[in-house]
């Protein structure tokens, strides 16, 4: 749809909706253009209504805490969803259930978790993103990934309408799982098993010593680039990089990380173009070296 269409369909929202919004600030690597529209959403009706206007005539992508996605240069030409107030909420529903909202930061309900006693989420405290990017991507570490806590979603489809799904009818793999596309997911229900708040600090604290010694912090990163190519080789894509690319190659200001070859950081001033260089550039180079077919990890927005 034209700009003036927009405009004059989506007024009632006030300033939740900006139209040409600068998108850099939105997620980790601190790259990335505009967007047509950017729609903050403070709750589900709302969003109910902003999808029914919109009638499924524009692209839409929801961002999270944005800690797993590279944005283009170019303006997206479509709509950008982040969720918030209503979104970012958490309780417990039984003594061992907890319900979270999207937004949610993952450290958050590992906190949380840990303050009622609950244990199996302690991994969480270690992922910078939100639960709907943890769903969405199946992230986790230390053995640990969100499928094992999770019980059901609830979500909403770009019509509109509401669905809740159980854990068991999704298929999940390692960092993927077959959730329909266009889905966004609004709330989710996970199950700890109870323990005890001292037990649980110091696994999170063993947890985070692990994770400061092996992947680098306070940097402008996506975190891993790659997946692990668990189905061609048992190396780690981080071993594969190290035997096939020189460390130091750089574009602009797209570089590897030293301490981490899988993470990939903005050092300064990198563009899409930059990141997405050095991305195929290290992919091609895995594959003539090792013969390994990289897949991306990250998300990428163009
Ligand atoms: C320093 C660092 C360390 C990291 N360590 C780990 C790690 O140990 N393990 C790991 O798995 N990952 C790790 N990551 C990657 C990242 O944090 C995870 O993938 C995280 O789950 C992404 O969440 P997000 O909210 O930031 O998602 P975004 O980057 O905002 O989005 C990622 C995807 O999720 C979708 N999405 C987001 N919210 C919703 C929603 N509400 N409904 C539907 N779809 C949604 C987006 O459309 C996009 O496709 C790391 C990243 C960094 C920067």
């Amino acid at each position: 749809m034209q700009k003036n269409q927009l405009k004059d369909l989506l007024k009632d929202f006030g300033n939740n909706v900006v139209f040409d919004q600068d998108l850099k600030k939105k997620n980790w690597f601190n790259i990335g253009g505009k967007s047509k529209v950017f729609f903050r959403a403070d709750n589900l009706k709302d969003l109910v209504k902003f999808l029914q206007l919109l009638n499924n005539q524009e692209r839409i992508f929801i961002i999270g805490a944005g800690s797993n996605t590279l944005i283009s240069d170019d303006t997206f030409d479509g709509v950008v969803i982040k969720l918030s107030k209503n979104f970012s909420r958490i309780s417990l529903l039984r003594e061992d259930v907890i319900i979270s909202g999207s937004a949610v930061l993952d450290k958050k309900l590992s906190e949380f978790a840990a303050q009622n006693n609950l244990s199996g989420f302690e991994f969480l405290s270690c992922i910078p993103g939100s639960i709907g990017g943890g769903i969405r991507m199946n992230a986790g570490c230390f053995g640990k990934e969100f499928k094992d806590i999770l019980i059901s979603i609830q979500a909403i489809d770009n019509r509109g309408n509401l669905i809740t799904i159980p854990s068991k009818k999704i298929n999940f793999e390692y960092r993927n799982n077959d959730i329909p596309e266009d889905l966004i997911f609004l709330s989710a229900s996970f199950k700890g098993i109870k323990s005890d708040v001292q037990k649980i600090n110091s696994e999170i604290l063993k947890m985070k010593i692990e994770k400061e010694k092996n992947q680098p912090t306070k940097i402008k990163t996506s975190g891993s680039t790659f997946k692990n190519p668990v189905n061609q080789t048992n190396k780690k894509v981080w071993e594969l990089i190290r035997e096939s690319v020189s460390l130091d190659t750089k574009f602009g200001d797209a570089c590897i990380s030293n301490k981490h070859s899988n993470f990939f950081v903005n050092k300064g001033n990198a563009t899409f173009k930059d990141m997405k260089k050095l991305i195929d550039f290290v992919s091609q180079k895995v594959f003539e070296k090792t013969g390994v077919k990289l897949d991306n990890e990250i998300k990428i927005l163009e």
